[in-house]
């Protein structure tokens, strides 16, 4: 069975999924952009006894739905508990052992998002062809309401 290995910044703390994710997706909600620093978060998911710490002590903040780990030496936020899916993701870009680079490959199959969540609440509009969900679609809970690539309603 395969093992993944995700890292923070300055190597001091990891985790480790073991086998292949269950989903990938693009977050873009306001929560995942001010965590993050970022447009959006790229989330890795898989049930949470999947995914264990394996190095290192993460500090958390938990919003309640969400509890997203970081390290306390860099400040890189390697993972999160989605307490309401009952799962737990790592974000994509922290694998190091395959990396998403030379060495890896990563990037294709199960590590490959297949949708966007909370897409009209973000700030950047993405053109991939993948579907884009005004929040979640119904396999995570959510109303399963799409919106185009602009994030106008769909028709
Ligand atoms: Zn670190
Ligand atoms: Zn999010």
């Amino acid at each position: 069975m395969s093992t993944y290995v995700a890292e923070c910044l300055c190597k001091a703390c990891a985790v480790e999924l073991t086998g292949e994710p269950g989903w990938a997706c693009y977050c873009h909600c306001s929560q995942c952009r001010r965590a993050l620093s970022a447009d959006y978060a790229t989330l890795v998911g898989a049930d949470p006894d999947k995914i264990k710490v394996t190095r290192g002590e993460f500090r958390s903040y938990s919003t309640g739905k969400e509890e997203r780990y970081s390290c306390p030496t860099c400040s890189a936020t390697v993972f999160a508990d989605l307490h309401h899916l009952k799962q737990r993701a790592i974000y994509n870009s922290m694998f190091t052992t395959p990396n998403h680079g030379p060495d890896g490959k990563i990037a294709d199959g199960p590590f490959k998002p297949a949708l966007h969540i909370f897409y009209t609440s973000g700030i950047t509009k993405v053109t991939d062809g993948l579907p884009k969900y005004e929040a979640l679609p119904a396999a995570f809970g959510g109303n399963d309401k799409q919106v185009n690539e602009d994030g106008t309603p769909k028709e």
